[in-house]
């Protein structure tokens, strides 16, 4: 594990970009390799550690540093309850669970729903409305990275390869905005 101290002004780099646009298209789920990270006593952390620092909870989620609030709200938004909201029937069958994530209704209640769209000719509208919803969520998740990073930006930092960087002085926040921009339009050109 390689630690790096970089330059005296971190900014915003084109890896940054690459990685934010992962983010945008759902990829940072995608990776096997742990990465690991250390908080400010210069403790080593791996990918699900948690751990106290700054009076917050923090842990490494897909190779980035999270608190854990911020979890557990995500975390609550997926809860599913146990019956369908719609039917009324026991959701517990494996399809149930991300069928309730994309429409808050049990699998056969959205296989429905998907016929009746299909016969009405609207199916291609449907699904480029998943999938502008989908890069809207992902655009949100990016913002909230972004603001998290401002936030730590004097902390350390988890790079792409897994190597451990420490970011020295303050992020040039008009650089931030710029890359926020070419990001945002980045999703934009992926839409339906
Ligand atoms: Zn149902």
């Amino acid at each position: 594990m390689k630690q790096k101290v970089t330059g005296l002004k971190k900014e915003f780099q084109e890896k940054d970009v690459e990685r934010l646009r992962n983010l945008i298209q759902g990829k940072h789920g995608n990776k096997t390799r742990s990465s690991v990270g250390f908080s400010k006593a210069d403790e080593f952390h791996a990918e699900g550690d948690i751990w106290e620092a700054n009076g917050r909870t923090w842990t490494i989620k897909e190779g980035i540093k999270q608190n854990i609030t911020k979890l557990d709200k995500a975390k609550r938004a997926h809860v599913m309850p146990l019956l369908c909201p719609n039917c009324g029937k026991i959701m517990k069958k494996r399809n149930d669970k991300p069928a309730y994530n994309l429409h808050k209704k049990c699998f056969d209640c959205v296989a429905m729903m998907e016929h009746e769209i299909k016969i009405s000719g609207k199916w291609e509208e449907y699904t480029n409305n998943l999938h502008n919803q989908q890069i809207d969520h992902n655009l949100e998740e990016f913002k909230v990275f972004v603001k998290e990073k401002l936030e730590e930006s004097n902390d350390s930092f988890i790079s792409e390869d897994g190597d451990v960087e420490k970011w020295v002085g303050k992020l040039d926040k008009e650089k931030v905005d710029e890359y926020m921009n070419s990001v945002i339009k980045y999703a934009k050109a992926l839409k339906k």
